[in-house]
């Protein structure tokens, strides 16, 4: 039985390990966090429609409940004009599916642990060897080998940086607070507030909660904005009367990660490990998806064949790296339009039907991504 060993147990690493362990994989999943850290991070819960085809293909898509739709995205601006884009009429679907990531996390979690997955959580990775099969270093010194090693330690794991990948990375000079609060009533879209340095976005997570970000200046800290202050900004920004009750607060600073390796012999990157996306249009968890997803291709092709795992990463890299830079390349069209003022584009997506379809189709994410591979 082949072994693999999956460093990180998020959404990249979960899916990984689910699929591995039922094509017949000898699987052990390493995560430096406790399991109850894990369900504790808030971020994603906009998946793709493509992402859902994907889980159902992996046998996963209970996973992932989703109890909300996005059918619709509305960009107001300081001003008070409004452009909306009907996602779901233009792309003839139901819309965008809403499943918070600490859902689908715990639901992928629970799923190994009934298939007697090897976890280790409070596991920390410090570092791989690559001899003649590739090894992982924990921190108490002891040493695990395997055939394929696949990092989805996220942006600040062990592996891209014991791997010294070649990547591009861009910092961007925009401050955010991130926000938990109560949805705003009858919204069943993102609402994004643009132009002026005034950046704000609502958007849907559970019946109870939706996610918001507000701009703020570089030199501002959250100190500087009280629940009452990120409240009244919120509305006015959003263009919306709701009384918002914030339940949770952080700033974020935003930046991308383009890369131009995905691994090295044997060990390879997927998700956040290998690429970094602003969490603008929901991108990040669902380019992972799409990382996993071309993973069990190769990995079936690699089991029912006489390659080699050190053969995997060039047809990795060429199935993937140019995805990945369009992904990256949609979220900064949403940046440019957004928060750098790119209003012609913005007014596109109001003048002309052929433009806000293709906007509709990017940001679904209709386009078949299991024809694409
Ligand atoms: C505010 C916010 C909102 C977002 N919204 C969306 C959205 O709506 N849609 C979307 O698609 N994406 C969104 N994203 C992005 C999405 O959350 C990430 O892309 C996703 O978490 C990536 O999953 P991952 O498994 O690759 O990495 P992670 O979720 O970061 O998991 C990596 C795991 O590896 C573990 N680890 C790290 N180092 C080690 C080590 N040395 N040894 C062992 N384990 C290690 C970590 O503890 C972690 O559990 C958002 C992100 C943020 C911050």
């Amino acid at each position: 039985m082949k072994k693999i060993v999956v460093i990180g147990a998020g959404p990249a690493g979960c899916t990984l390990a689910n699929w591995c362990h039922d094509a017949g994989f000898d699987v052990t999943v390493l995560e430096r966090a406790d399991e109850n850290q894990i369900y504790a991070r808030d971020k994603a819960g906009l998946f793709k429609a493509s992402s859902f085809r994907i889980l159902d293909e992996l046998g996963l898509a209970s996973c992932a409940p989703a109890k909300k739709m996005v059918t619709m995205t509305r960009f107001i601006s300081p001003a008070g004009e409004s452009i909306t884009v009907p996602l779901a009429e233009l792309t003839e679907t139901q819309g965008r599916p809403v499943c918070p990531q600490t859902i689908f996390n715990q639901n992928l979690i629970n799923r190994l642990r009934q298939k007697k997955v090897v976890m280790r959580f409070a596991t920390e990775v410090m570092a791989i060897k690559q001899e003649k099969n590739p090894s992982v270093v924990l921190a108490n010194g002891e040493t695990i080998e395997a055939d394929i090693v696949v990092g989805c330690d996220g942006n600040r794991g062990a592996t891209r940086a014991a791997l010294r990948l070649e990547s591009e990375r861009h910092d961007l000079a925009y401050k955010w607070l991130v926000m938990t609060a109560n949805p705003l009533a009858g919204v069943d879209g993102v609402i994004y507030g643009v132009g002026g340095n005034k950046f704000a976005c609502h958007s849907p997570r559970t019946a109870t909660e939706s996610r918001y970000y507000l701009q703020i200046d570089q030199d501002d800290t959250i100190d500087e904005w009280d629940d009452k202050k990120c409240s009244i900004e919120l509305k006015n920004r959003l263009g919306v009367n709701d009384s918002l009750r914030l339940t949770a607060k952080r700033e974020m600073l935003l930046h991308y990660r383009t890369p131009l390796q995905l691994g090295d012999r044997s060990v390879m990157l997927a998700g956040d490990a290998a690429h970094i996306v602003a969490p603008l249009g929901g991108q990040g968890m669902n380019m992972a998806l799409e990382d996993i997803y071309a993973l069990s291709k190769l990995f079936t092709f690699y089991l029912a064949s006489d390659i080699e795992a050190d053969e995997l990463v060039p047809m990795y890299e060429k199935m993937r790296l140019s995805k990945i830079r369009l992904s990256i390349s949609f979220s900064r069209k949403l940046l440019a339009m957004t928060h750098e003022g790119d209003g012609y584009a913005l007014q596109a997506l109001a003048d002309d039907r052929t433009a806000a379809t293709q906007f509709a189709h990017s940001y679904v994410g209709t386009e078949d991504v299991i024809e694409a591979l």
